[in-house]
Parts: C-alpha cells; sequence; structure tokens
C-alpha cells in the first residue's frame, strides 16, 4: 500500500558551505563551525534530509558539512553513505512510498541509531549528540 506525502522539504537549497569553509578552523578541537555566536558547536543533531549532510547543530540548525569535521574517515564516510540513503523509501518520480518503504525507514533509523553511538565515540563527552530519526511511514 502507498500513500501520497505531504512532505516538499526536499526543495530546501542549503548555502552554508561557502560559511563553513570561510571560517574553518584546521588542527583543534572544534568539529566544525555553525552559525552560533561562538562560532562553533558542540550540540550536534543527526537527521536525515535530502541534499544534505547527516550532521546539524542543534542550536541554529546549521547543515554542518562532514568533510571538514574532526571525525574519523571511516565515521565521515558512514555519515555520507547514511545521508545519500535518506527517503530510499520514497519513490521520487511518483512521490510515492515505495512497497517496503516501511523496512528500509526502520532499518535507517536503526543505522542512525548505531551512528550516534559512533560519534559519541569519537567526539568524547563534552558533546551532545541528538538523533530526529525520520517518521515517513
Ligand atoms: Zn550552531
Amino acid at each position: 500500500m502507498t500513500k501520497k506525502l505531504l512532505f516538499s522539504n526536499r526543495y530546501l537549497v542549503y548555502n552554508f558551505e561557502k560559511t563553513l569553509l570561510k571560517d574553518k578552523k584546521v588542527g583543534g578541537s572544534v568539529l566544525v563551525n555553525c552559525g552560533c555566536k561562538d562560532g562553533r558547536t558542540t550540540t550536534i543533531t543527526l537527521e536525515g534530509e535530502f541534499g544534505a549532510d547527516a550532521l546539524w547543530c542543534t542550536k541554529c540548525q546549521y547543515n554542518l558539512d562532514v568533510e571538514h569535521t574532526i571525525l574519523s574517515d571511516r565515521l565521515k564516510e558512514a555519515l555520507l553513505e547514511w545521508a545519500a540513503q535518506y527517503g530510499i523509501w520514497i519513490d521520487l518520480e511518483t512521490d510515492m512510498l515505495v512497497d517496503d518503504a516501511q523496512t528500509l525507514e526502520k532499518t535507517h533509523n536503526a543505522a542512525g541509531k548505531v551512528l550516534v553511538q559512533k560519534l559519541q565515540e569519537e567526539l568524547g563527552v563534552a558533546y551532545t549528540i541528538t538523533f530526529e530519526p525520520s517518521h515517513m511511514t
């Protein structure tokens, strides 16, 4: 069974990259710069979104450039992969859920929980990581 989605967020455009690159600090303990007053964040949200990276500043909602974080290459890859698979439960041609949408979304959310654990392990207790699972199916 499929249902029509009232979902158009995929058309949002993310223009944060320039700012992030401009303000990037090298070699410090800064995860990545964001739009907060002090220019950095220790409160991170993991959330899937079309055309965006998986990490967001929980406070200012900046989409963080995963490539430029202090995270390990392995975790960066996992985050990029996870972000790329966001929404595979939707047929973009028809905007309808695919047949096994529920399972796909559930699996993606489960992978997200694992990623949050990995993030917490790498970043340590100074960082607060929140997970926003997808609820489309
Ligand atoms: Zn911020």
